[in-house]
Order: C-alpha cells, then structure tokens, then sequence
C-alpha cells in the first residue's frame, strides 16, 4: 500500500454536502431526534416541558437554543433515576449491545446498530484502509474506549491487535514480529512506545511499520505530531469525542482544525447562558448527537473552542472546530488554586471606580502567573483591592491598571495565555 493512498479520499457522501444541503440535513435529523425523543425518553418529555419547548416550535437550526443545555455532570444524578438510566434512554437496557461505564461515574450505553460511536469517517480521514493491522492500546475494561475505536476499524475492514494499555515491551515485540501498520491510543503512549524502543535499540522506521496512527484523549503539541510523525514515518491525527456520545470531530489529512462528525450538530455557547455565540467566538461545545437510543440534547462538553466555516482543502464540507483551548472549568485553575469569574465579580463589585476587569494568566518558564487587569481612572485603593483579593481568592495577582476603553468589546474574564508546550 503506497502513502499516497492514506492521505485522500472521503468515506461518506454526508462528509461533501454544499451548504444548502447540510443545511437541510441537519434540520431533518434534529428535527426527528426531537420528536422521537421527547416521545420515548421521560427525561426529555420532562425536561422538554419545563422549559415549554414544544417540538412545533423547531422550524429553523437556530430554534435549538431554546432546549435547555445539558450538563455533563447532571447526568450522574439524573442516571441514578429510575429505570433506562433515570429516563434518558428510549428503550430498556437489555436491548442494548453493552453498557460501559465511565470516570464520573457515568453509564455509557451502546446500542446494536453498525458505527454506533461514528468513528468510521475519522478513522477513514485520519488515513486508516481496508487490510491495516491495528494495535489499539485503548482500555478495553469498564470504558468505552477500547471497543468504541475497534469498531471503525471493523467497519474500515482493518484487522485488529486489542493490546489495550501497558505492556510496552510487549506491545513493540507484536509490533515487529506482526508488522503492524495501525496505531490507535494517546499520543504520549506513542511517545512511550518510540522511546521504550529506541532504548531497545530499535530502529523505528526500519523494524516497525507503522504507516498511520489515531490518537485522541489528551491535548498534544505540533511539535510532538511531527516528532511522532518523523520517528515512526507516519500520519497521525487526532479525534475528538466523548464517552458518552462518541465521535464529536475529527482531522483530516490538511490538520487545520477538527471537522465536525456528520453524525451530530455542533453549537459553541457562552458557558454560563448556553447561548449559541458567532463563528470564530470562543465558548463551551455543545453538541447533539443524532442518536435515538440515547439522546443526550444539547450536551455540554466542558471544553472550550470556535467554529471555523473556511473550506477545506480536503473537500469535506463540515464547519471545523478550532483546537480545543481548554475546559471550561478548569481553565480558571491558577497556581493550583480554581479562580472563578463570579468571584471575582464579587472582589471587583466592592470597587465601583474599576468599570471592567480581565484576568490574564500566563505561565512565563511553566511557572503561572495572574495579571488582574482592570480599568479605571484616577484608582487609588490598589492595596485594598489586591487584599480583599488575596482574601477571597487566595493568590495575590498582579495588577495592571487600564485607562477605560482598553480592553476589547467582548473579552473573556479569564484569558488563559498560558502555553503548554
Ligand atoms: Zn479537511
């Protein structure tokens, strides 16, 4: 099999719809996900309700913001309901194929049709074809993970080596003596592997062979892509999803973003109103798979990126989400401490000489740093405010006074600058 072959191609027509057509497609699905949702899952019939959202009232993509978000973390309470997982299933779990569960905890059910996560089209993407031999290093226990990436590839026909985690000399012996051309895992497990083999006094390019690998599950930097890529001679992209959903997004072979999957319809929303925001804006992914069995509506994820609509070279058609910049509720996390922008509102509130505040934190030599910038004229209770600051917060920030109109129109109250390579 030549390179050539990996690095082109589209796996379904789903993936090329010119804009009038996604359009289309996307109303149609959410249009049936809605209603058959609210007719067989209690949990969205209530929820439906006390929101007094009424199916009718869908008519255009836009009308979606109306159904209230879904926090990841409400659905370890409402699981814990009642039958069919507190009602958010739409049939019983006997019918189902498995049920994984996942850190949280949170059940993960897994229906019986084919694709059910919908990896298949990233897979294809990410340069996976039919006759590959794969070693997925993903946990095949309790979690979705292992299983849910065997899946594309079964649908891919590829053959697969279900190592799962660990085992490191194990897992270059197979794949030498297999000549195994796949690698599905975590790009640091990757890392492990090139080092533990060049210690071994493997030749990387010559005594392995892999030609392609999907990562996904951590963030990772451009330099430890091309890193990989060079030392094993290899194409390797990223993916992106959730243990409850499945595949969210994906790269292709230009890597200029993740293309959203076809399987779903993507909003990015300000974290605190779930209200959908502009293209390019930065907020919270909320995504709504369209899946019948478990229709978790307007889900939010926690991370945070933007939508990107500029064509691709590669022909797919679907918006791409930017690099996922961080999580919503972590990115506030500074010097080890949660800084959060209510309560910081709360500090400023005291001071009504400041009209806005931002906070900027960056990590100059991997050590963070907090920058209260706030604007104002004439300011002359410095040291009180960086006391009741130090009091309520717990770290002592620098403070950097503004003239008012400095900082943009639209900021975020945390700027996160903070570099991770
Ligand atoms: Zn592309």
């Amino acid at each position: 099999m030549t390179r050539k072959d990996r690095t082109e191609g589209i796996f379904s027509r789903r993936e090329v719809l010119d804009a009038t057509e996604r359009q289309k497609y996307y109303q149609i699905q959410l249009k049936e996900l809605l209603s058959y949702a609210y007719r067989y899952s209690e949990d969205v019939k209530k929820r439906f309700d006390r929101a007094q959202f009424s199916v009718e009232k869908f008519r255009d993509l836009i009308d979606l913001k109306h159904v209230p978000i879904l926090k990841k973390k409400e659905l370890i309470f409402l699981q814990s309901m009642g039958p069919r997982l507190g009602g958010l299933l739409t049939k019983d779990l006997g019918e189902l194929r498995r049920v994984f569960l996942s850190p949280g905890p949170i059940f993960d059910p897994e229906d019986r049709g084919d694709d059910y996560w919908g990896w298949t089209e990233s897979f294809y993407a990410a340069g996976f074809r039919s006759g590959d031999l794969v070693q997925n290093t993903f946990n095949y226990h309790m979690t979705p993970a292992g299983l849910m990436f065997e899946e594309p590839l079964r649908q891919l026909s590829c053959a697969v080596v279900p190592t799962g985690p660990g085992n490191t000399g194990s897992q270059l012996d197979i794949m030498k003596k297999l000549r195994v051309t796949g690698y599905v895992g975590t790009p640091s497990y990757l890392m492990h592997l090139a080092q533990k083999g060049e210690e071994k006094g493997l030749n990387l390019r010559k005594d392995l062979y892999l030609e392609v690998a999907f990562v996904t599950g951590e963030k990772f930097s451009e330099k430890l892509r091309s890193t990989l890529e060079k030392k094993f001679d290899l194409i390797m992209r990223q993916g992106y999803g959730t243990a409850d959903v499945g595949c969210i997004g994906y790269e292709c072979f230009h890597k200029n973003g993740l293309h959203i999957a076809n399987r779903a319809y993507v909003e990015i929303c300000h974290p605190d109103t779930g209200f959908p925001l502009k293209d390019g804006e930065v907020g919270e992914i909320v995504v709504t798979a369209f899946n019948k069995t478990y229709p978790l509506i307007r889900l939010a994820t926690g991370d945070l990126s933007y939508i990107d609509r500029a064509s691709c070279p590669c022909g797919r058609t679907s918006p791409r989400l930017g690099t996922i910049v961080g999580r919503v509720d972590t990115t506030a996390r500074i010097k080890g401490m949660f800084v959060y922008p209510h309560q910081v509102e709360q500090v400023i509130s005291s001071f009504e000489e400041i009209k806005r505040w931002q906070i900027e934190v960056t990590n100059p030599g991997g050590i963070d740093e907090m920058t209260l910038l706030i604007e104002t004229s004439g300011f002359k209770r410095e040291e009180e405010l960086l006391h009741m600051f130090r009091e309520k917060i717990k770290i002592r920030p620098a403070l950097k006074i503004l003239t008012p109109g400095t900082l943009p129109p639209q900021i975020r109250f945390i700027e996160d600058k903070r570099n991770w390579d």
